[in-house]
């Protein structure tokens, strides 16, 4: 790690932060990486409280003042803050918050998809998979993150990582529980599509794919005190 990754992990940390990985996505086409070679990647993990307040209410549904939302948007504001400074100090940077997206016109609102989603990012990191559920699994936190990124081509150094593939096994209990049944329950690999996986115009946000995944479980017993 370099003197500017430790700069730009120290900041992060200071924001509370719960992961940062610096990943190369050179060998990706420009359309893609937009011409910059490298993402900052940033994770927060969701509060285990709300995990199980949503565990243990059978009727829940997202909205957009709630703990998730509240921690998506923490990410956005955090990416565009570093990104603003990494341009102050002359690199290009492209925050890929809800803001820096639109800006960028790199957002589908019709099919909801981003020009390189924060997952993607996340599985070049090597840091956990795609589950079932199509969120991003890491063994730390479960599902239970919120992930942001920011591109650029500050001089950060990076190492390669063989891409992970799911730990699901013959486990689909977030394709059962899914109340609209949006979920196919097919394993993901590089080759398969979101819309292989999921149903994403159907999705009711209940997030219980998301709490009653059993890597999320564990994160959340291990960080409630009371169970
Ligand atoms: S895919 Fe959507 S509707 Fe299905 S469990 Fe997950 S959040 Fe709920
Ligand atoms: S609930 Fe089971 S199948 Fe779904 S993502 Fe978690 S481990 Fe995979």
């Amino acid at each position: 790690m370099n003197n500017l990754n430790l700069e730009i992990e120290q900041l992060l940390r200071s924001e509370d932060v719960s992961f940062v990985h610096f990943v190369d996505i050179s060998m990706l086409d420009i359309q893609h990486n937009r011409g910059l070679p490298y993402a900052i990647l940033i994770g927060i993990a969701i509060n285990p409280q709300f995990i199980k307040m949503v565990y243990d209410s059978p009727n829940y549904v997202h909205t957009l003042d709630d703990k998730y939302a509240q921690t998506e948007n923490q990410v956005g504001l955090i990416a565009d803050k570093l990104a603003d400074r990494l341009i102050k100090n002359d690199y290009k940077a492209l925050s890929q918050s809800d803001s820096g997206l639109i800006a960028d016109n790199s957002f589908d609102f019709t099919t909801k998809t981003s020009v390189l989603p924060h997952k993607t990012i996340a599985t070049l990191s090597g840091i956990g998979h795609i589950g079932k559920n199509n969120l991003f699994i890491t063994t730390e936190y479960g599902a239970a993150q919120c992930l942001g990124s920011v591109l650029t081509n500050a001089p950060l150094a990076v190492m390669k990582h063989e891409i992970q593939l799911p730990e699901c096994n013959s486990c689909n209990i977030c394709r059962d529980i899914c109340p609209p049944k949006v979920l196919k329950g097919k394993c993901w690999n590089t080759k398969v599509s979101r819309d292989e996986m999921v149903n994403v115009n159907e999705c009711i946000t209940c997030l219980k794919c998301l709490v009653h995944c059993p890597k999320t479980q564990a994160y959340m017993k291990r960080n409630i005190s009371i169970w």
